[in-house]
């Protein structure tokens, strides 16, 4: 197959700073309360001495993905010590590698569980004990930490384990052909290799994404060795963990949805990395799969608990939607990776609606408190995530501090504090501008340095300013994203209207820049009422409101109760107020609704409409941002309302 690839690369985080607005905030709030807290939280629960290997029988096990934490905080660190430096919690993070660099064993190998608790088993399961996604994990942190301070020692570490991995797992003679459970090293190889050059880093990866599935398979053949009888695997389907076919044959996201997101993600690095047209057109498919049966409008992914994972099309179910913070992060990661092959804003516009909505309701407004599932509705009583007690402390989902399994934190934390990186990309002589907020960049664009600079209170104003500054004139295209939420725009360059029509989600602006040249970019942003899929039953009936990329939902704090009652009638006139004193300022949306209530019910459960008097109470309802839900007093929450 000829290579239709066209590859773009991302703008470093290293090289956008985010000046206020959204992100500023969000990220400001990550670096000084979010990142601390997880690092308290890190050393609270034993997961940064568990790196002295010294647990001894009769004490708390430290779980298998442990190191993952490890992981993804410091790697959350290393990008928020270029935008905020911390001596002290540099310092933190320079112990806890020295602590990881004395856990390394002599043959190079690392990990907290399988040194220290039960050394015998190492990697005698890689089916369900997470030993390559905490290595992929490792080396993330161990690159962002090396990219944002010079220092390579923890990036030598891993270098050294990933090199034992790379001598026992491979397709030549005397190599195991296996691969992970939980796909996570296969992105980060591909890191490691961009970091390095070693394509040995890039071969592995692909090896690994081409070995998943194949026959005779590697799980079977794993579990007949530990003795087990792999019919018997406790997730009943390699479907799961995205094994029950090899890759280039699957055509439906299924299965645990972060294994899912980082799978694709690694499989979408390896089809840019080497050309690979057949490859790229299976993530495409996967990619529409996706995003047209299976995800919610808040970018959320993965409907249900019992696989933390995908159903079937048009499942979405909103009081027990599971959509763990992770697969909305695994989904930024992808979309990216996805525009990286193929520039077309389809999968920035998921990716949008993935940041301002199902990842960044992961935190609290504060930056200390975090959701594991983000559902779209909440009612005293229901819990999305059941399996940890302690959560319904007052009957109502709440954020939590931490979590035993506390993947979600970092995560988050590690993508606000290298959101900066979303924003632009650039291909041979073309910027591509994906996310608007203010912020100044230093971008290489054909071969010419130029900084620039946007203004703007996206997402609740419409209007973005950019400026250009070079050194002196310089060719280019400005590629501007048109979200797809977005029917009516302008755009002008230094006061004069530009008149070009979107392609691929972009409209390019080829000229001359000069320095100080100033494009003006206003996306009308009216609010709108969304419907899903006939098919989407869990839906029917009902709206949600979304203005520009932000989802909204009614709370019991602003609305009352029984929001189920709601309706806002199609002849509800809506309006986005900005209010100063809501969250630093942001947009909600008032307008009329109704509140249908009998007058004359009994005791029953239930009674015949046609004895049933309704008083239809009038009122002033306020939406507010889908992400903020659960920052006030605990109450009911709805983002698809009743409409009729
Ligand atoms: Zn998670």
């Amino acid at each position: 197959m000829i290579s239709d690839i066209q590859r773009s690369t991302a703008v470093s985080w290293r090289q956008v700073t985010l000046t206020g607005g959204f992100w500023g905030e969000r990220q400001q709030t990550n670096s000084s309360r979010t990142i601390p807290a997880i690092y308290k939280q890190m050393k609270d629960t034993g997961r940064i001495d568990a790196w002295r290997l010294d647990w001894k029988e009769g004490q708390p096990q430290p779980h298998i993905f442990w190191d993952s934490d490890a992981g993804k905080s410091i790697e959350a660190a290393a990008y928020s010590l270029t935008t905020n430096p911390n001596p002290e919690l540099e310092a933190q993070v320079d112990a806890l590698i020295d602590l990881i660099e004395n856990a390394q064993q002599p043959d190079g190998y690392l990990n907290i569980f399988y040194t220290a608790v039960e050394p015998e088993n190492r990697l005698t399961n890689l089916r369900d004990r997470h030993e390559f996604y905490d290595a992929g994990h490792l080396v993330e942190g161990a690159v962002a930490y090396y990219e944002a301070t010079g220092k390579r020692k923890l990036l030598d570490v891993l270098a050294r384990y990933i090199e034992f991995i790379d001598a026992r797992y491979g397709p030549n003679e005397g190599q195991v052909r296996g691969y992970d459970g939980h796909p996570e090293v296969e992105l980060a190889l591909v890191r490691l290799y961009n970091a390095t050059g070693e394509k040995r880093y890039l071969d592995l990866s692909k090896f690994f994404v081409d070995e998943r599935g194949q026959q005779p398979h590697f799980f079977d053949l794993e579990a007949q060795e530990r003795g087990d009888d792999p019919t018997k695997f406790w997730a009943q389907t390699y479907r799961y963990c995205q094994a029950h076919l090899p890759v280039r044959e699957q055509t439906e996201a299924c299965g645990h949805s972060v294994r899912a997101g980082y799978l694709y993600a690694g499989m979408a690095d390896i089809a840019a990395e080497t050309g690979d047209a057949e490859l790229k057109r299976v993530c495409q498919q996967l990619w529409d799969d996706l995003t047209q049966h299976q995800m919610y409008v808040t970018g959320g992914l993965g409907p249900a608990h019992s696989n933390e994972g995908f159903t079937f099309a048009y499942d979405l179910p909103n009081e027990t939607a599971y959509a763990e913070t992770c697969a909305a992060c695994a989904l930024v990661f992808w979309a990216q990776r996805m525009f990286q092959m193929d520039p077309s804003s389809r999968y920035i516009d998921v990716m949008e609606r993935a940041l301002y909505n199902g990842m960044i309701s992961g935190v609290s407004w504060e930056g200390t408190q975090f959701f594991y599932a983000n559902p779209l509705a909440s009612y005293p009583g229901v819990n999305p995530f059941d399996r940890w007690s302690g959560i319904l402390t007052d009957r109502h989902y709440r954020r939590s501090d931490w979590f035993d399994c506390s993947c979600c934190p970092p995560n988050l934390a590690r993508l606000v504090a290298s959101i900066g990186g979303y924003f632009y990309a650039t291909a041979d002589d073309t910027l591509y501008v994906h996310l608007y907020n203010s912020n100044q960049a230093d971008v290489t664009v054909a071969g010419q340095n130029v900084h620039l600079t946007q203004q703007t209170d996206y997402p609740w104003d419409e209007n973005v300013r950019l400026t250009v500054g070079v050194e002196r004139p310089a060719a280019f295209e400005l590629a501007l994203r048109i979200p797809d939420w977005c029917r009516d725009y302008s755009i002008s360059v230094n006061g004069a209207p530009v008149s070009a029509e979107a392609a691929s989600g972009y409209v390019r602006i080829q000229r001359t820049w000069a320095n100080g040249d100033e494009v003006t970019l206003r996306l009308a942003m009216p609010v709108e009422r969304v419907a899903a899929h006939p098919q989407a039953r869990q839906n029917a009936g009902q709206i949600a409101l979304q203005r520009g990329p932000v989802v909204y939902c009614l709370e019991e704090a602003d609305n009352g109760p029984r929001l189920a009652n709601v309706v806002i009638p199609p002849t509800a006139q809506l309006t986005a107020v900005r209010e100063a004193d809501l969250f630093n300022g942001v947009a909600v949306i008032t307008g009329e609704a109704q509140r249908g209530e009998p007058t004359n019910w009994g005791t029953g459960l239930y009674q015949p409409v046609s004895t049933t008097e309704y008083q239809q109470e009038r009122f002033t309802f306020r939406a507010i941002p889908y992400c903020f839900w659960a920052n006030r007093q605990p109450g009911e929450m709805r983002v698809w309302i009743r409409h009729a």
